[in-house]
């Protein structure tokens, strides 16, 4: 019929359009590759600070002033300010390391995936709650030793794991840090040099074993590590519940034809959700749905 060819090719220029603007958020996060200086944009995703990049994700920046013992009130009003508007909508739109799931996806799309039922989804966002509530605790714990004047033995206890506890094992950080660092370490001329590999220590490989975890995880599910694992998407995906922006559905244009179900990279059951707004910590806001719909049934939502 040919209302299959109009929300394919719907769906086809939203990708295309999200996929610029995520370039282009993560040219602007990283704009001292192009020797510019640092900018003062604190967004709530999953982006290091490392040589090349120009801001800090607020769960780094969050861990990192915790750590130094400051209250940490730019990364919380981030989350608790832009959550509160626009849910997870950075997740779909501005995160390099979302860009980099959907670019493993579109990569990979060969290869069957695999879509969890609604419960196991749920479920499984309790490793990322686990892993807010232990950064958070261990970031506290430094700050108070470096508040009492404690702050090199708190340095020689915790080692590589001072600064920001979390930042170390994040596959975000292997990416965007480790890997540069690696392999662009004294500039252009030394690319690569392999005696440096000799130098690695045991934590380089076990942030590898994460990273390639990881990896196995977003070619079989889309955006694997951001339904369960990433805390941010953990902290926002509470906020993204309640916040103003959404979707939700027009009941009387609605067909059940399932179609916004089956795009949906989150896994979000939009059916079974209230058809006024879709309520689920799992929604970023990627408008997939919307653009799928062949019924115009879905829709934006503000309130
Ligand atoms: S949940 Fe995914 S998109 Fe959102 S900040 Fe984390 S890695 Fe980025
Ligand atoms: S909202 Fe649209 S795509 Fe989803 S079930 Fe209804 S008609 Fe189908
Ligand atoms: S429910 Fe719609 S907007 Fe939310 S993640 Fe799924 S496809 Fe994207």
């Amino acid at each position: 019929m040919a209302w299959h060819k109009k929300p394919k090719t719907n769906l086809t220029k939203l990708r295309l359009l999200r996929t610029f603007i995520q370039f282009i958020m993560f040219l602007l996060l990283n704009l001292t590759f192009f020797l510019i200086g640092a900018t003062w944009l604190v967004l709530p995703i999953n982006m290091p600070r490392s040589i090349f990049s120009s801001s800090e994700g607020a769960f780094f920046l969050l861990q990192r002033m915790l750590t130094m013992a400051i209250i940490p009130l730019i990364p919380l009003a981030a989350f608790f300010l832009l959550g509160a508007l626009f849910g997870r909508l950075f997740c779909a739109w501005a995160c390099p390391f979302g860009l980099f799931q959907d670019l493993i996806g579109y990569l990979t799309s060969w290869i069957r995936k695999y879509e969890p039922t609604q419960e196991t989804n749920l479920n499984l966002r309790q490793i990322g709650e686990f892993i807010v509530i232990a950064t958070a605790l261990v970031s506290t714990f430094i700050g108070i030793n470096v508040a009492i004047g404690e702050k090199a033995a708190a340095q020689t206890a915790f080692d590589v794991f001072f600064d920001q506890p979390w930042a170390v094992l994040s596959p975000s950080t292997f990416l965007f840090t480790a890997i540069p660092l690696l392999f662009w370490w004294g500039g252009i001329e030394n690319f690569i040099i392999w005696e440096k590999f000799v130098h690695i220590d045991v934590i380089f490989w076990l942030r590898l074993s994460v990273f390639i975890i990881a990896l196995i995880i977003i070619i079989y599910i889309p955006r694997g590590w951001c339904r369960w694992f990433c805390p941010v998407g953990i902290i926002m995906g509470h906020l993204g519940t309640h916040s103003l922006l959404g979707v939700g559905r027009n009941i009387s244009k609605c067909t059940h034809c399932g179609l916004c179900e089956d795009v949906c990279p989150m896994g979000v059951r939009i059916l079974s959700h209230p058809a006024e707004k879709v309520r689920s910590p799992q929604c970023t806001n990627c408008l997939d749905c919307v653009a799928v719909c062949p019924d115009d049934a879905m829709e934006i939502k503000f309130l």
